[in-house]
């Protein structure tokens, strides 16, 4: 990954994070970056009105400015079950063979079971700006798409 990317990426997790808080989405269907772009989209029974789109951005960048330290736990899949229960796991799968899982941690803010590479503070990602917000009713689904602006 390039230095944008990872920063992009980390991105991501904050932006999730944010729409737990904010609209109570709980399930990551998919996530993409493509340089300073980057994309999520999450199950949510509703289309999030333009305020709470707002401050799902507004909280983005807030956690952003805090320069908050990430973490990446590497531990037993069956002791990160125990610890934190479904909150790792994404609406993809994780191939069932793997028994060690690589656990990406803002603590009090984002969960998650991933493998990429991570900025080691969220200072690093600079500042998000959302672009697109496209809610699929019949899938059920919430498309964010944002940049990394400076
Ligand atoms: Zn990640």
């Amino acid at each position: 990954m390039s230095s944008i990317d990872i920063r992009t990426h980390t991105a991501i997790h904050v932006v999730k994070g944010a729409l737990q808080k904010i609209l109570g989405v709980k399930w990551t269907a998919s996530v993409y970056t493509a340089g300073t772009h980057g994309g999520i989209a999450v199950q949510c029974n509703k289309k999030p009105t333009d305020e709470e789109m707002y401050n799902v951005e507004i909280l983005s960048n807030e956690i952003i400015k805090q320069d908050l330290n990430t973490i990446v736990h590497e531990i037993q899949k069956i002791d990160a079950e125990k610890k934190w229960g479904d909150a790792i796991y994404d609406l993809f799968p994780i191939p069932q063979d793997i028994t060690v899982l690589k656990i990406f941690e803002l603590p009090g803010w984002n969960i998650n079971t991933c493998n990429k590479q991570h900025t080691k503070k969220t200072g690093e990602i600079g500042k998000i700006k959302i672009q697109k917000t496209r809610f699929r009713a019949q899938k059920q689904l919430l498309e964010i798409s944002f940049d990394l602006i400076d």
